[in-house]
This record gives structure tokens, sequence and C-alpha cells, in this order.
């Protein structure tokens, strides 16, 4: 199938016109082939793919049987994050380039459109399995020294997804672009909190257009399971709409909230040792954990025993969890201002129960916790090697790694109860 960009482009009931930097986008059989035809339309003389040893033998070799000449960077699979050292990797073999190909999954992209950005030149992305949503989006989620941080870099000008290809990834990689999929219900949630307690921006187009995939790829999730061509089509399609709502608000605010925030605490090892799990595992469990406390939550708000709480600003004692001081000064420079200022402790008593509606909008954890195992993607803390136990201080700690406001750091300004 091909996006249809221009419908999306068009003056949206929002008010505002959504800027979209990707020129193409195809998720269908062989639309890998449609990439030669590409580089001659736009006249590229030098092009370089980046993929690793894995996502070569999947797609690069073919990409390189149909480009012949094109550059070749081909990363060591083991230990590559998206991180300082997979860019070095990268900048220390490239040499002339018009342009770059990604050919690979989430690190491969986010290593491509970090140099792409720096060099200043284009790139196509060819992703090699659906395991997250970040292929169209304007920048790249990296660890940098140790920090989580989104760093600026460019949206692809075009993306081939071939179904031949990305159906035939390993199945764990497909779960967890579901769980990164399905997080969309906290992070839509989160967004419409704002929309209501603080009047922050919000698009209703785009927040339906997001609910809609989920619920389709929701719908075939067996298909997910055994690589099934249509469910994972779906699934791309339904990442790659996740990917393009955030290019057209211009940040990741439709895409990520509370569970992302978890994951990426998890990610900064303040609480916990490493957590050998995809992205979209650590979000699938962020978001059953951010589900069943926001449903708890709802429950508070309506309950004789909702009270505003002393919250006296950003609980600099928490931070002290962030023993590496690099990372400890990234997130106080993130908390020098804080989202909770923004809100009218008045008006937040008044639209407690218009919150607990929307809270409740988030299907229960438990239902979440059957449809990722249902797709084959963790559910429970232990899946993914961390204890239970660190629920509580996780749901406490994790709301600092972003200035955003979620319902998760909401909760600081009542009295309820992790
Ligand atoms: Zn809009
Ligand atoms: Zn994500």
């Amino acid at each position: 199938m091909k996006v249809d960009l221009e419908q999306l482009k068009k003056p949206c009931s929002c008010g505002r016109t959504h800027d979209i930097s990707v020129e193409e986008i195809r998720i269908e059989s062989g639309a890998a082939a449609l990439l030669p035809r590409w580089i001659e339309k736009k006249n590229y003389r030098k092009p370089v793919m980046v993929c690793d040893e894995n996502t070569y033998e999947a797609a690069g070799k073919t990409v390189a049987a149909m480009l012949p000449g094109i550059g070749i960077i081909c990363l060591d699979p083991k230990g590559l994050h998206a991180d300082e050292r997979a860019v070095a990797l990268v900048a220390e073999k490239l040499t002339e380039c018009d342009v770059l190909v990604a050919v690979g999954a989430g690190t491969v992209h986010d290593a491509t459109r970090y140099t792409a950005h720096e060099r200043g030149v284009p790139f196509i992305s060819v992703p090699t399995a659906a395991s997250v949503d970040g292929f169209v989006s304007t920048v790249a989620a990296m660890t940098w020294y140790g920090y989580k941080k989104t760093m600026p870099a460019v949206a692809p000008e075009a993306v081939f997804a071939d179904t031949d290809i990305f159906s035939k990834a390993p199945v764990r990689l497909s779960a967890s672009g579901f769980g990164d999929l399905l997080g969309k219900y906290t992070a839509l949630i989160d967004w419409k909190a704002g929309h209501l307690l603080t009047g922050e921006y919000f698009c209703d187009t785009i927040c339906g257009m997001e609910l809609d995939a989920v619920r389709i790829v929701s719908e075939n999730l067996d298909g997910i399971r055994t690589g099934d061509a249509y469910a994972c089509e779906q699934l791309m399609y339904g990442l790659i709409l996740s990917g393009l709502a955030m290019q057209m608000i211009g940040n990741s605010r439709p895409a990520s909230g509370a569970e992302h925030h978890l994951s990426h605490l998890w990610e900064m090892e303040a609480v916990n040792t490493h957590v050998d799990a995809y992205h979209g595992e650590k979000v699938g469990v962020g978001l059953k954990i951010a589900a069943d406390i926001y449903h708890r939550f709802a429950d508070y708000l309506e309950s004789s025993d909702f009270a505003l709480s002393d919250y006296k600003g950003v609980e600099t004692e928490l931070l002290t969890y962030f023993a590496d001081p690099d990372v400890k000064k990234q997130i106080e420079e993130e908390n020098a201002v804080d989202p909770l200022a923004d809100i009218d402790r008045a008006v937040l008593s008044c639209k407690s129960g218009e919150l607990a509606k929307l809270l409740r909008k988030v299907p229960a954890g438990e239902e979440i916790a059957m449809l990722l195992k249902k797709a084959g993607a963790p559910a429970a803390m232990e899946d993914i090697g961390l204890s239970e136990e660190l629920v509580p201080l996780s749901a406490r700690l994790s709301p600092y790694v972003r200035r955003r406001l979620t319902c998760m750091r909401l909760i600081k300004l009542t009295d309820f109860v992790l």
C-alpha cells in the first residue's frame, strides 16, 4: 500500500496544516525493488548503505545487488545499540556519500538518521522488521553517554517497507513493535490529559488515526506471532503512522508518554541493572504497569479519599537515584522547568471526574497483558528480568526522565499512594 501523504497534508480539523517531510511511503511486497528508481530519479551518485550483519543477510545483499557500486557500512550486531558508539562506528567508515540508505531496524535507523543530519545528506529507509515506530520520525532516540536522549536528526525522504522482508523478521522483533504501538494507549491519554488540564494543543484527527491503527493491529495478533504477511503489514502501517504523527506534530507527544518514560528509566539503569530487552518489549511492560496505575488512580479520583497533596516542586531527593554525575546533571536540566507548575490546582479539583473518565479509556492492565501475550511479547516485569518490587519506585521516578506532563506525573499533585 502507498500511504496517502497528500491527504494528510491538507488543512486539519485541529486548525493546523501538518508538516510532512517524507515524500514517499510504500508498504508492500516488493517495495525494496523501488529503491533503484528512486536513486535514479533523485540523481544520487554516491549512495551508502548502513546495515548490520543480520540485516545485510535479510535485505542488504538484495539492495547491494540492485545498486551495484553502493557503499556498504556493515556493523557488527553484537552489542550494537543506538548510542554514541554506533554513531562513531558509522562515522569511522563513512567517506563520500550523497545519500544514506538505512537497511535495518531501530538501531540502524537511529544511527543513520543522526549521521544524515550531521552530514547534511538525505536518507532512505528500508526497514527490515516492524519493531519500532521511529522509522519516519524526525528525531533519534539515543543513549548518549548513559543518558537516554532525543537527538536532532532527519526523517527519511522515502520509506520502502518490503513485506517480503519485514514479515520474515524474527517474531520477537514484530512482537516488540506491537508493544511500541500498543503504548499509544497511555501516550495519547497523557496528551489528552494535558489538553484537558492546561489547554495544551491537541489534534483529534491524529489521535483518532493512531487509535484506529492500534485497533486494526490488535485484531490480527495471532498473525504477528506466526509472521503472517497481512498482520505484519498492518503492524508496519500502524508503526509508520505513529512515526508520521510525531512528524506532523513536530515532537513525540502523540507517541510517547508514561509507558516510554518507564522504559527510558530502565534503560538508564538508575534503579536496576542492565535490561536485555528490546525497546518495544520494555514499552509494553511499561504500558501494563501504567494501565494498572491509571485505573487505580481513576478510582481514587472519584473516591472520597481524593485530596490534593502539598507538592512543592521537583523531588530533588529522588533524583539522587541517578548516580552518574553527568546523567544526574542532564536530569536536573530536564527538570529545571516543572510541567506540573502549569497545573492550576483548582482546575485539577474541578476536572478530576473528567480526568478519571479519560484514564479509564486506557484498557485495563489485564487486557493489555492479554494482548501482549497473544502477540508473543513480554507483559510482566519478570519477563524482562526486572523485579515486580521495582514498580512503585519506577512509577515515582520515571516522570522525571522527560519534561512532559503525563498522568503518572500528575499523581504527584495528589495524595494517591503508588
Ligand atoms: Zn491536526
Ligand atoms: Zn517507542
